[in-house]
């Protein structure tokens, strides 16, 4: 049977146990705003978000992607937002609790993750999932190295190595 992921912690020597699951509460589109703006011209709750620019608005939704870790029981959780065209959005909030599962939304990642090179703007598809469910997040196969960890999996001590920057900062 496969293993519960845990290791000793090289930054602050406590054993962190269980699969690590790290989540953003905004898309970063969001986090650049003025307060005023974020008052003004954006909503947000647990799920979506929206900015209302001059230029048009922008729509994000919140996902999860799962990375497999090699040997484990459980994989590496990024709660993450990505951006959706109009249309994917309405269909997206307009189904919500009864989605078609088979549905698949193009969305840009709007996330900036710790450790790997930037990934905005990486490209997902996004599946919707009912019974409160966030959607579950397909990276587009590219030779980024987060999109080769959804495909291939990461390795007990990739695991590790990014657990530990996204708890404690780059040592
Ligand atoms: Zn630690």
């Amino acid at each position: 049977m496969a293993a519960i992921f845990a290791f000793t912690c090289s930054c602050c020597g406590k054993l962190h146990e269980g699969s690590p699951s790290f989540g953003y509460k905004t898309p970063m589109p969001f986090d650049h705003l003025s307060d005023h703006d974020k008052q003004s011209i954006a909503q947000i709750n647990d799920d979506f978000c929206k900015i209302e620019h001059p230029e048009g608005t922008d729509y994000f939704a919140r996902v999860v992607l799962e990375l497999p870790i090699q040997g484990t029981e459980e994989p590496f959780l990024w709660g993450v937002w990505v951006s959706l065209s109009k249309e994917s959005f309405d269909k997206y909030t307009s189904t919500w609790g009864e989605h078609d599962e088979s549905d698949s939304y193009f969305g840009w990642f709007c996330n900036r993750l710790p450790y790997y090179p930037d990934t905005i703007n990486l490209k997902t598809n996004v599946r919707p999932r009912n019974g409160g469910a966030r959607p579950y997040l397909e990276l587009q196969p590219s030779d980024h190295l987060l999109a080769v960890h959804y495909h291939h999996g990461l390795t007990v001590r990739e695991a590790q190595s990014i657990a530990e920057e996204a708890m404690h900062g780059r040592s």
